[in-house]
Order: structure tokens, then sequence, then C-alpha cells
């Protein structure tokens, strides 16, 4: 059967070396005699695959030895409550950056847990940038500054950390996560969803400061507090085996493909291909202002529905599938994550030119 070029937000496409690898291992795991969903989380062999992945992310996002590498579950979405119930102190305040949907529900959250203030949002654009935060600022009782590094719906992203005195900056990289490099020691915790760039759905990344682990100033469930899982090295409960073991492979893949450097450049040149297709045609735009556009997710749209729905039918006729922009902005959305090929994007490109030579 040929696969089809997958270009859907998440789940996501992965590589397809990676699947294959794991189809060939699926029965019978690093020789256990057992496929890797049947064997024990405290057996030696997935210990090893745990370290293992764990040890990889370590090096390919250079993270320091200060850090801990949390494999958790819950998604995203969960960390949106684990973030206050563990960081926000009391009498103290949370700022967010509002840039999207995902960061709206990140702040929805936060509100239940305590005091919040925004920082700076551009809702009033559509989400269409990133705010400036000139004008803005922080109270000295400020617990920490949350953003949403990639904005997988509005298809923009953060390119400068916002430094506000030593308040440490949580930022969710669902969506972009290992794609380019960044500089782990900005952050004082980093999160993603794994099944855009690490693997399949069902686990959750979080790469936190050791120094806010265990600083909850009220009594939080257990599985809520990031020092239960730090300290059980994330085996505190059966954590989801297979996810991790598909995370490690996805690693591996970075790796061999020559680590983050070669990822980012890669990213470049498809982003760059496909916002120069769409800058430069006569009936496709980018909603989105130029130096905020995001690399992985890329909204475009043209004049009216109609055309966008003839377009979404005429590239899935061409294997070209998931294209529908998220139901809040319309149009057309490619999310190109470090999966995509360039020549998936050089075939969307193409479908594009003769959807333009078509309807002239
Ligand atoms: N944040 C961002 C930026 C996302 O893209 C998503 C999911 N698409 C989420 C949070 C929610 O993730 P989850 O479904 O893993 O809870």
């Amino acid at each position: 059967m040929d696969r089809v070029v997958n270009f859907s937000a998440g789940p996501s496409a992965l590589p397809l070396e990676v699947l294959q690898r794991a189809q060939s291992e699926l029965i019978n795991t690093h020789q256990s005699g057992m496929s890797v969903m049947e064997m024990s989380h405290r057996s030696k062999t997935f210990e090893r695959i745990l370290h293992e992945a764990k040890d990889r992310l370590k090096k390919l996002l250079n993270i320091p030895d200060s850090y801990k590498i949390l494999f958790l579950q819950g998604g995203a979405s969960l960390q949106f409550s684990m973030i206050p119930l563990n960081l926000l102190q009391k009498d103290h305040e949370a700022a967010y950056l509002i840039t999207g949907s995902w960061s709206k529900k990140a702040l929805a959250e936060a509100k239940k847990v305590g005091k919040t203030r925004i920082l700076a949002s551009s809702e009033e654009d559509a989400f269409r940038s990133i705010p400036s935060l000139t004008n803005a600022s922080v109270s000295p009782a400020t617990s920490y500054i949350h953003v949403t590094g990639n904005n997988t719906i509005e298809g923009t992203r953060i390119t400068e950390v916002p430094k506000f005195g030593s308040v440490p900056v949580v930022t969710d990289l669902s969506s972009s996560i290992l794609s380019e490099k960044i500089n782990v020691e900005d952050y004082g915790l980093i999160y993603a969803g794994a099944q855009k760039n690490l693997g399949p759905s069902g686990v959750t990344l979080a790469i936190i400061r050791e120094d806010l682990i265990g600083q909850a100033d009220q009594e939080i469930p257990t599985m809520l507090d990031y020092a239960t899982h730090a300290k059980a090295n994330s085996l505190y409960n059966t954590p989801p085996t297979f996810g991790i073991y598909m995370v490690g492979l996805v690693l591996e893949w970075i790796e061999s493909l020559g680590g983050i450097e070669e990822i980012e450049a890669r990213n470049h040149k498809k982003a760059s291909l496909l916002y120069e297709a769409i800058d430069s045609s006569p009936l496709f735009f980018s909603p989105v202002r130029e130096r905020d556009r995001s690399l992985m997710n890329i909204p475009f749209k043209t004049e009216n529905s109609e055309t966008d729905a003839a377009f979404l039918q005429w590239a899935d006729s061409q294997g070209l599938v998931e294209l529908k922009g998220h139901r809040s902005v319309g149009g057309m959305r490619a999310s190109i994550y470090n999966a995509m090929p360039y020549d998936g994007v050089e075939r969307l490109v193409d479908a594009m030119t003769k959807f333009e030579q078509k309807t002239n």
C-alpha cells in the first residue's frame, strides 16, 4: 500500500524508518523473547530502553545535569494543571503570554489554582502575531512566566524567550520540540506531548530544573507532583512503555541524521520552500505576520472558503492529506514536523501550482 503524504497536526507522521524498525522488533524486542508491550516496566530490558531514551534526549538537547527528564502521562493538557499546582506559590502570581488557543487553555487551568496575570496577548490580532513585550511587566511576586513556544493552530512561534529577572520561564513545546536548537537553561520547565515530533500519543515529556521540583506549598495529589516522578525516575507507576520505546527510536533516528543542527537546517529548507510558494502565489496567502511564522505549522488560505474546499479535495486526490486548517482559523494548514520529508513539501507546492493553473 502506498503511504500518503500526511500533514496532520498531531498525532502526525512518524519517520518511516522508525515505524519499520518498530515493526521488525514488535514481537521480540531486544532479544527478550517478548514485545516491549508485554514486558514489565521494572525489567532490565525496559529500564535500559528508558535510560537510553533519556540519555539520547540529554545529548540532543544539551540538557544540563541540573535538570530532570520526566516521562509523564495526561498529555500537555495535564501540564496546564500540574504547572500551577507545583509552581504557583501562595500570594504570588503566574504570568501568561497569550498567543493562541493553547495558551488560553493553559491560563484557564492556572486560574483555577491561583492568581494569574496576562503578560501580553495577541488575541486582538486574531493571534496572527506574537505580541511585543516592550511594555510588559511582572510583579515582584511572580512564580513563573508561561509561554507557548509554537502555536500549532495559529502557525506562529516565539523566537525570543521573555526575560524578567530570575523568574523561571515555562514553555509548551508540544509542536516544536527538537525542531530547532534551544538553550534549555533559558527555561525552568519545558513540556511537550509526544505525538508530533517525539513519538506516539500517550507520553508527555517534561524537562524541569531541579530547584523547581518539590516546591508545591500546598498538598497536591501524588501523581500530579513532579517530585513523585523525579524521585522514581519516571517509574512511580506503570509508564506508557510502548510510547517511551518509540520516543527512543525517534531520538535514535534524529541522531542518525546528524542531530538537531541537521534537523533544524532541514526544517528551515522545508518551511522556506512552502512560504516562498505561498508568498509568490496569485491565489494563496499566509495569514501570519512574517517574522513570527512557525517552522512546523503553516496555515494558508485563498480569499474564499469554497476555493479552499476545492483545493483540499484536489490535494487529497493527489495523496496529500490532513491539510484542513483548524476550525478556528479555516483554510489550510500544513504541519511539516521533523518526520515530513522535503519531497513531501515539494509535492504540496507542486499541487498548489497545478491548482492555481487549473482555477485560472
Ligand atoms: N499545547 C499545544 C501547543 C498543542 O499543540 C497541543 C495539542 N495539539 C496541546 C497543548 C494539547 O496536547 P495534548 O493533546 O497532549 O493534551
